[in-house]
């Protein structure tokens, strides 16, 4: 069958399928543990499942406006004004199937054939395809994942070109924990400043900071930065709402325009019950989003400290979103009964197959030599997991 080029430049999303094989062998009676997608593991608090209940109850069940309904895009306003002191209106604000779906609206939106989207690796596995499916061109600019994988003005000013046109910003960050500083946050604001850059700015992990850290959204820095700049955020990780697909963007009004006819065409409006559980979420009480984080940090902490006692394995401190990312370089050139471990795919294979622990295997994150685990899973699956990846190394030859 003649598929279409995009489609044929395109590779299935690699946490998601990992994610998928770990559930299945689940399905099918394998005590497997899942390191894979990051999915915080709670449930959705409940004052957001009655919400969504009494929607349903009261048949709020028909197409919405396609960017949202009036009162979503207001408590969306409301938050953004709380969190990071952003002034935004209602018409700047488009409600899409979750943040993956509004990434790719931004993009659909900006982008046109050709054009060059910075993303800083290690990255989250998607950006790349989705630029692509948008007919720009990715361009991973490559830090130091050892130094916390941080975007600096100096590494961006490397991979500039007269075709560039937006920079992806992820902080907190998917897949290193790295969070920017308001100086580093500064010096890239410079830069697209300098040479007239959207910023898409992918917020999703906002309310997972830990040690100190302190998230800062790139839009705030001053009134200029923020017109070329697009939040993207949702409540699939602070609310443990994955599965009800509510993603959103900030932004000037004629690119949420934009966006939002994009979106009238391909998906009408984002799930109608899903939205008004949305709004529960966000103007409800704040206090689940800070007992989930209280718990992802109790296990970041404790699964930092076994990782740093294993052989092969190194791993820099995340200061926020739920993952760690791995240096598994050592590991490389040796072998596990028998077979030889040249990269991390086959690494992540063989852990899974002997050891049922499913972790993500680097490339799909532009940092071949590193493995990622995610750490939103319970404390028992993590302490069970971490004994088994140990064991796995102690055969390595
Ligand atoms: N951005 C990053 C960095 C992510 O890790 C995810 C997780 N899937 C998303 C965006 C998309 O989240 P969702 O579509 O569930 O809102
Ligand atoms: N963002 C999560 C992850 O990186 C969920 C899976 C996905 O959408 O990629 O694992």
């Amino acid at each position: 069958m003649k598929l279409s080029r995009k489609a044929m430049a395109i590779s299935p999303s690699p946490t998601l399928t990992i994610d998928a094989r770990a559930k299945q062998l689940k399905s099918e009676g394998v005590d497997v543990i899942g390191f894979g997608a990051g999915e915080p593991d709670f449930d959705t608090p409940e004052h957001i499942r009655e919400a969504a209940l009494k929607a349903i109850q009261e048949g709020f069940t028909r197409y919405t406006p396609s960017g949202g309904i009036p009162e979503l895009k207001e408590a969306i306003c409301e938050r953004l004004k709380q969190d990071n002191n952003l002034d935004y209106r209602p018409a700047q604000i488009v409600v899409s199937n979750g943040a993956k779906h509004s990434l790719a609206n931004v993009f659909t939106a900006i982008l046109d054939p050709g054009d060059e989207v910075l993303i800083p690796a290690p990255y989250w596995v998607s950006y790349p395809d989705m630029v692509k499916l948008a007919d720009g061109v990715p361009v991973s600019v490559m830090t130091d994942p050892q130094g916390g994988g941080k975007l600096t003005a100096e590494l961006l000013q490397r991979y500039l070109t007269p075709r560039t046109r937006a920079i992806v910003l992820n902080s907190p960050g998917n897949p290193t924990g790295q969070v920017l500083s308001r100086k580093e946050l500064e010096a890239i604001a410079e830069v697209a400043e300098r040479h007239d850059l959207f910023i898409v700015s992918d917020e999703v992990y906002e309310k997972l900071v830990y040690g100190g850290a302190e998230h800062i959204s790139i839009a705030s820095l001053d009134e200029a930065i923020k017109k070329r700049t697009v939040i993207v955020n949702g409540v699939s990780k602070a609310y443990a709402m994955t599965g009800w697909r509510i993603g959103y963007t900030a932004s000037l009004v004629e690119l949420a325009a934009a966006m939002d006819s994009i979106q009238s065409h391909l998906t009408s409006n984002p799930n109608s019950i899903a939205q008004k559980a949305a709004v529960a979420a966000l103007r409800g009480p704040q206090d689940c989003v800070e007992e989930m984080r209280l718990v992802f940090d109790s296990r970041r902490t404790y699964a930092l400290e076994r990782l740093h006692k294993m052989k092969y394995l190194s791993c820099s401190e995340p200061r926020g979103a739920f993952y760690l990312f791995v240096d598994a370089g050592q590991a490389l050139g040796l072998s596990f009964r028998g077979t030889a471990i040249d990269d991390t795919d086959t690494l992540a294979a063989l852990m899974l197959e002997h050891y049922r622990v499913a972790v993500v295997p680097g490339r799909g994150f532009g940092a071949p030599a590193y493995l990622r685990l995610s750490y939103a899973t319970s404390m028992e699956n993590i302490k069970e997991g971490l004994g088994r990846i140990e064991a796995f190394l102690q055969e390595l030859k």
